[in-house]
């Protein structure tokens, strides 16, 4: 029998060492940043691992980059290439185990 999986079971196959230093920054997220026009804001919807947030209070993206799978996909889908991305530092970041 075959056994559905959510990206969140998956997720939990993973594990993480939080390294110092974030990895992932906005290029702009200044007074006119492309995030207070984007519409869509794709970046909180692709992520699997829920590192984009709209924080609606202070009308700006919360980057969580400890949740960082390192897949691309939210720099890929801006649509303002918007996010700067770099890797974390050695044997920082997130560890697959099976693959
Ligand atoms: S997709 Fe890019 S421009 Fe849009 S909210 Fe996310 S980081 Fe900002």
């Amino acid at each position: 029998m075959k056994v559905a999986t959510t990206v969140e079971t998956k997720l939990g196959h993973l594990e993480w060492k939080k390294a110092p230093e974030t990895h992932i920054t906005l290029k702009n997220a200044g007074a006119d940043s492309p995030c207070l026009r984007c519409v869509d804001k794709p970046c909180t919807k692709v992520c699997p691992a829920k590192v984009y947030e709209w924080e609606e209070a202070h009308q700006k993206i919360v980057v969580n980059y400890e949740n960082c799978v390192e897949c691309g996909a939210a720099r890929m889908i801006c649509p303002y290439d918007n996010i700067a991305f770099d890797w974390p530092a050695g044997g920082m970041g997130v560890k697959y185990k099976y693959g």
